[in-house]
């Protein structure tokens, strides 16, 4: 017990002194596109930070929100830390500024797979909901319409599926691999499936910003692991934009580290599985000379599940990991709730 408070300073100095050092970690310069909000950082147990992203073109507040695990919890964080100060309440609005921005500013969910941990900020603060889109594939939707919006697990407070439809929240079917558009954003999106524990599927969204491009990984786990070829299928279409400069950041999860056994992964990744695909990804942008192909994009690590042990190495563990088989030279950014990011 003594070694082990002795211990914690030691492990938050150490993880403090890492993104420190991380040139990656604080983002701003004139040349970004996108602005990201985190909402939501982690991959698990703590109800009030579970994967939920913010994220606008550089100077508008049209957001989209990718997946939503916590959401009013995040924004009321990310405005204490004066990350709302240029969002105004107009007069005569008689509501809080954490309303506001949810009920006005979030124009549309993206939501990768009907996981608790991707949905239930939504669900919980949908009473609070003004009119908004929820866009996932058919499978996500299917399960939202029948076990969560169904007036038995809580009300249907969508336009489709059973009983009275209290319609605040439009559902939207994404096909894979088909450009469609986000509403009331610049926004388009593709989507494309990927796997969580076959035969579970989850999924992988494209965001198109006039030709620039962010890509959000949904939980999953990497296709040597699962058997599938849906990774190697989004490399393959993402290493052209990638070659053209035209890829802004990615959002890919890491769910545990190293030591979890790969029979215990759950569909999830780990820093040699992670970087493994990133290589992958590497050598179909530029085989010659691979090590160079995605040198500065900033790869914006999702998902991370806290331990329950009283010192919580895994997030400093995961992210150790991860800066040590960094060869190819990507900016690593492990998001805080309430975080501004921009790339
Ligand atoms: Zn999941």
């Amino acid at each position: 017990m003594k070694n082990m408070i002795q211990r914690t300073p030691f492990l938050l100095i150490a993880f403090a002194l890492l993104i420190f050092l991380n040139p990656a970690f604080s983002q701003s310069n004139a040349s970004t596109t996108f602005k990201c909000v985190v909402l939501g950082s982690g991959g698990g147990i703590e109800e009030n930070n579970l994967s939920a992203y913010l994220l606008a073109s550089k100077n508008s507040n049209d957001f989209i929100c990718l997946d939503a695990g916590t959401v009013y919890t995040g924004i009321a964080q990310a405005e204490k830390m004066g990350n709302f100060n240029n969002v105004f309440v107009p007069s005569g609005d008689n509501i809080t500024k954490t309303a506001f921005i949810f009920r006005e500013l979030i124009k549309g969910y993206l939501i990768s797979h009907a996981h608790l941990d991707h949905v239930a900020g939504l669900v919980i603060a949908s009473p609070a909901l003004k009119h908004s889109n929820i866009y996932g594939s058919a499978q996500t939707i299917d399960f939202l319409k029948n076990n969560i919006f169904d007036w038995e697990t809580w009300p249907n407070f969508t336009d489709d599926g059973s009983g009275l439809k209290l319609n605040v929240l439009s559902y939207k079917t994404l096909i894979p691999k088909q450009i469609q558009n986000i509403e009331n954003t610049g926004f388009k999106v593709t989507s494309f499936m990927v796997s969580h524990q076959e035969p579970y599927t989850s999924t992988a969204f494209l965001i198109d910003s006039f030709g620039n491009y962010v890509l959000y990984l949904g939980d999953t786990g990497a296709d040597e692991i699962e058997g599938s070829g849906h990774l190697g299928e989004i490399w393959n279409f993402i290493a052209p934009i990638i070659r053209e400069g035209r890829l802004s950041a990615i959002f890919m999860e890491c769910s545990y580290p190293d030591q979890q056994p790969e029979t215990q992964l759950f569909g999830h990744l780990t820093p040699k599985l992670f970087f493994a695909e990133l290589e992958n990804l590497a050598k179909i942008t530029d085989m010659e000379n691979f090590h160079e192909a995605l040198r500065g994009i900033p790869v914006i690590v999702t998902g991370i599940k806290p331990s329950w042990k009283e010192a919580d190495e895994n997030k400093y563990l995961i992210y150790k990991q991860l800066l040590l088989k960094n060869k190819l030279g990507v900016k690593i950014i492990i998001p805080e709730q309430g975080q501004l990011i921009e790339f």
